[in-house]
């Protein structure tokens, strides 16, 4: 039986109740609220093939903060007299056949510019528009609407992170107001709803503590955790990247706010005007790009490059990255992924990524650069996957984003300039407390040749770019890379790395 005159609150990432638009307008002037959540089995129930434990698209980190920040909000729509409710199958279907079934009237979900649900909302807004149920679909994951930015740009977006700040000026819309209560959840009808799952309920076997990410997910920990941050003026007026020691573990050295703004679970907006506060308050503070408000500007300086360049997520027919004939040396990769290059600094990074899901910048800056243009010459699109399953703040935008830049591939070209895997490392853990956390075997390989090696194959794949004007075709990569192993001496080098 459906309840007739009610909204239904679309969540997928905003897993939060402050500063959420979407939701305040589900709220307004309606007898019932729907609050639904849908889990998609390919997202969330176990993969044997995979190389980690997860999904056929996550890593288990990022599944079990998901399932946290969902318990959270649950809990939190409860204080205001509603709850979550958990649905699953293909998300498009289940949304569907509740709009029908609930006989909605008002359907409200957060704007997303990620080409999966670009896809997604395109489906169910089409329903939505021939049963006359109205759509409301604002942007609250990023600072700026993308569109106007590429709009005011004449068209394409800004690609480089000074014209982007010129074009966006200061964000412009208020924040939404904190809600006190919230309509009740009509009658459901013949859906099957549940509770949000716990980790074992999806299948997946409890993994040891040892194994898992320090971080808790949900809105009640990402407000914490703000909080603790504002309450540190000293600390945020003097933020300044890249400074800062990316080998610190025990108090990491920027936020780890990340896996709460991938989810939503934090606004950025919010954490937008906490920090203006801040800066109001103290003589001196950072400014963009280093400042940490610069940090915010960087997330939506990436969503707007990737909203509106196609084929963001790939070199073939990616106008804005070099065509650079990478291999496809699986060998390579899979000694990178799993830790066992040999260099200690590179391997405790990997295993941070993967018990923990969280690596501070600068480490993945020295992993991304390894695999790619550093040492390994491995195409940017392998690490970039493993990076998008072991992460938990994974996001579609700045992950692909900073791989075309660690790669050289856009954005960033000055390729002769590499982190080494050795002093890089010692810089910042002379005394090697890092890699002992993280890594208690050591191993030791070359790193001079291997590098040299790269940088000549740069060389060569940025003068093939420059003589045919960005236009490469897939013959010419074909081309240079024959060439690039016929080169004997090559041949010898990458016998040695092997
Ligand atoms: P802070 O320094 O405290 O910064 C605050 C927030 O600003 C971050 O949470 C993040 O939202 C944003 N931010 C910071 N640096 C960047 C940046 N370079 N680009 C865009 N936004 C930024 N970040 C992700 O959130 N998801 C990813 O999937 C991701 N993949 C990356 C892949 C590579 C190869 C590299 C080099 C970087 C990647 N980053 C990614 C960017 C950056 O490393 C993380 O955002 C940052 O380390 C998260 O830690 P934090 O929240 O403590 O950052």
């Amino acid at each position: 039986m459906a309840s007739g005159s009610g909204s239904l609150m679309w969540f997928r990432k905003g897993l939060r109740i402050h500063d959420n638009p979407a939701l305040q307008y589900a709220a307004e002037g309606t007898k019932f609220l729907y609050p639904v959540f849908v889990i998609d089995p390919h997202y969330m129930e176990p993969d044997k093939n995979a190389f980690s434990l997860g999904s056929a698209r996550a890593g288990l980190n990022r599944i079990n903060f998901l399932l946290e920040s969902l318990a959270d909000l649950d809990s939190s729509l409860k204080k205001l007299g509603s709850r979550l409710l958990v649905l699953k199958g293909e998300p498009s279907e289940v949304l569907i056949r509740c709009l029908k079934e609930w006989e909605v009237e008002k359907l409200c979900f957060e704007y997303d510019t990620e080409p999966y649900y670009q896809a997604l909302d395109f489906k169910v807004k089409n329903y939505a528009s021939t049963a006359g149920i109205e759509v409301f679909s604002p942007v609250s994951h990023t600072l700026f609407n993308p569109t106007d930015i590429i709009q005011k740009n004449g068209g394409r977006p800004p690609l480089s992170y000074q014209s982007f700040v010129k074009l966006a000026g200061q964000p412009s819309s208020p924040l939404s107001h904190t809600l006190s209560s919230l309509p009740l959840v009509g009658d459901v009808g013949s859906c099957v709803i549940s509770e949000v799952p716990t980790i074992k309920e999806l299948g997946y076997v409890d993994i040891g503590q040892d194994e898992c990410s320090p971080f808790r997910g949900g809105e009640s920990e990402a407000l914490k955790r703000l909080n603790e941050i504002k309450n540190d003026k000293e600390w945020v007026a003097t933020f300044e990247k890249p400074k800062g020691n990316p080998s610190a573990f025990l108090r990491p050295a920027t936020t780890v706010l990340s896996p709460y703004l991938k989810f939503g679970c934090i606004s950025c907006r919010f954490f937008y005007q906490c920090l203006q506060d801040v800066y109001k308050n103290v003589k001196r503070h950072t400014s963009p790009p280093v400042s940490l408000l610069g940090q915010l500007l960087w997330r939506d300086f990436f969503y707007t490059v990737a909203f509106g360049t196609p084929n963001f997520d790939q070199m073939r027919g990616n106008r804005i990255c070099k065509q650079i004939p990478w291999n496809d040396d699986d060998e390579l990769l899979t000694a990178w992924r799993d830790a066992r290059t040999g260099y200690p600094w590179i391997d405790a990074i990997m295993v941070q990524l993967r018990k923990w899901g969280w690596m501070h910048h600068l480490a993945r800056h020295s992993v991304a650069c390894f695999l790619t243009r550093g040492d390994l010459f491995v195409h940017w699109e392998k690490g970039r996957d493993v990076f998008e399953r072991l992460l938990i703040d994974s996001d579609w935008a700045i992950n692909n984003g900073n791989w075309l830049w660690l790669s050289c591939s856009s954005f960033f070209y000055q390729y002769n300039r590499i982190y080494s895997p050795i002093s890089f490392g010692k810089k910042y853990d002379p005394n090697g407390d890092y890699i002992r956390h993280f890594l208690p075997i050591l191993k030791v390989v070359l790193h001079d040749s291997a590098s040299k090696e790269c940088r000549r194959k740069m060389a060569e794949a940025y003068a093939l770019n420059k003589d045919s004007n960005g236009m490469v075709s897939e013959e010419d990569i074909r081309n240079l890379r024959r060439k690039l192993k016929e080169d004997p001496e090559q041949e010898a080098k990458n016998k040695r790395i092997r």
